[in-house]
């Protein structure tokens, strides 16, 4: 599904600033879920990509970031408060640099809020700034988001008042102060999903003034002296557009100002607060909790293409925007690489747990994902694959020596001989064949014979025992390589279902 769907703009001016939701704290309930397929990478950090977008004729004096795609590379960790700063957020700058009307888009300032940082990560890695420049922080709260937890040391939309050094989420909160006051930002959105839905009048229980879900947050209607001054008609401009696009009635959107300034305390401490203050046009946007996941990354998406249109910040899409298109997204366009891939794990359907999983010795899995919401946690001998809140699999280490060298392997795939790389997923209509290679022992899992051989014999998928597959579906199968008593590499073989 990569239907490149092209978008232009409006422009309107005003501006802005946006507080966060009041909830407090609500346990958080994700259906585990799979993923697979290939995505497109991009990202993360700046300052190092110097790449020139070539369709880009009239920008062409400016430089692109972060297109062509970049990658994040992280290793494992434990998760406990002495090793919070091993899960700092990313920033990932898209567009073109230098560019002093730059869009800030947060999201996961409360890890139980998915929508908006699924949404936020659907920039990153499904759209292409084409005009303009948008920064994205998908994962602000990540140790949140990886505890599944509202805020495991407090609410982090309260900490932008006044915060103790001695706070363990100190440093990121000046982290981000740092990128909402830097003068290029010149509109912030801060993405939440609230329970219910906002209604300005009350009607029941579930739609109410008190309800934050659905709506769009302004804290003050006019910013003084700023090229996004009317807060007011932007929320409104954005409200109007979502609302063309309902899947259901309920779900319409409203305008929510929270008169900040006008003595709500609690709000006077969140990040759209601090950011007004600061002289940015900041706003809040919230989906419903009573929605499924994609459905509220529906409505942040249908929003953010908004404030990007507003600002005259283009993009392509590389997907049709509707909410099953978004559910397959999230649920199958993730994989994951280990050791400068020499084992890849595409993630859709992978099973929940992965037996004898080549770790290295030392401890410690280095990795690139295919999405900036995606880490590895370490507890004791077990490895687990986290996306957003939900946790894909739990890898059960089997500690081993790496040998360094890289060879191609001699593959005969339905009796085509082919070279194949470490890394890679090869599809299988029939059969295949693993040649001999000088030093190397091969071990499929699953498959077994008398001989103890595995090179040199040509396996069918109904030679495989199914519950050695990686997935759900005992489609993908794991081929492993060992030069003496060190992993060499693994090639995953996908028979085609
Ligand atoms: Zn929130």
């Amino acid at each position: 599904m990569n239907i490149n769907f092209k978008k232009s703009f409006f422009l309107i001016f005003i501006s802005f600033l946006f507080l966060g939701c009041n909830e407090k704290n609500e346990p958080i309930k994700t259906p585990p879920l799979n993923q697979s397929t290939i995505i497109e990478k991009e990202n993360v950090d700046l300052n190092k990509t110097k790449v020139k977008d070539l369709n880009q004729v009239e920008e062409k004096t400016k430089e692109a970031l972060s297109y062509p795609p970049k990658t994040i590379q992280r290793s494992s960790s434990i998760a406990t408060k002495s090793t919070i700063k091993n899960f700092d957020f990313n920033i990932i700058k898209k567009g073109f640099k230098d560019d002093n009307n730059t869009l800030l888009i947060v999201g996961g300032i409360q890890g139980d809020e998915p929508g908006g940082f699924m949404a936020a990560s659907l920039i990153v890695t499904h759209y292409k700034i084409t005009k303009g420049s948008v920064w994205v922080v998908p994962n602000l709260n990540f140790y949140s988001i990886i505890k599944r937890s509202r805020g495991p040391y407090g609410d982090m939309n309260r900490k932008f008042a006044n915060l103790s050094k001695d706070d363990p989420e100190y440093e990121t909160i000046q982290r981000i102060k740092n990128y909402i006051n830097h003068d290029n930002v010149k509109l912030i959105v801060n993405l939440h999903d609230g329970s219910g839905y906002y209604r300005p009048k009350y009607i029941d229980k579930e739609h109410s003034p008190y309800k934050w879900g659905q709506c769009s947050i302004i804290d003050q209607e006019i910013l003084k002296d700023h090229k996004y001054s009317n807060l007011f008609e932007i929320s409104n401009s954005v409200v109007s557009h979502v609302n063309k696009s309902l899947i259901k009635k309920e779900h319409i959107y409203h305008l929510h100002n929270t008169r900040t300034s006008e003595g709500d305390k609690e709000m006077e401490k969140t990040l759209t607060y601090y950011a007004i203050n600061k002289g940015k046009a900041a706003f809040g946007n919230e989906a419903s909790k009573n929605l499924p996941t994609h459905q509220r990354t529906y409505y942040h998406l249908l929003a953010l293409e908004k404030y990007m249109d507003t600002m005259g910040i283009e993009y392509e899409r590389q997907f049709n925007l509707n909410d099953q298109v978004i559910k397959n997204i999230l649920d199958n366009d993730i994989e994951i690489s280990f050791y400068d891939n020499k084992i890849k794990l595409p993630l859709s359907k992978i099973r929940n747990i992965i037996n004898y999983f080549p770790v290295k010795n030392d401890g410690s899995i280095d990795f690139v994902p295919s999405n900036p919401l995606m880490t590895i946690v370490k507890k004791n001998n077990e490895y687990s694959i986290y996306y957003g809140n939900r946790r894909l699999s739990r890898l059960k280490a089997d500690y081993i020596d790496y040998e360094v060298e890289n060879k191609d392997i001699d593959i005969k795939v339905d009796s085509v001989k082919r070279k194949v790389s470490f890394g890679s997923v090869i599809t299988v209509k029939e059969n295949f064949n693993i040649m001999p290679i000088d030093n190397y022992r091969v071990n499929v899992i699953g498959y077994t014979n008398k001989t103890k051989k595995e090179t040199n014999i040509t396996i069918h998928h109904s030679d495989m025992m199914k519950k050695f597959s990686i997935d759900k579906d005992g489609l993908i199968y794991r081929i492993e390589f060992y030069s003496k008593e060190k992993f060499a590499g693994m090639i995953l073989v996908k028979f085609a279902g």
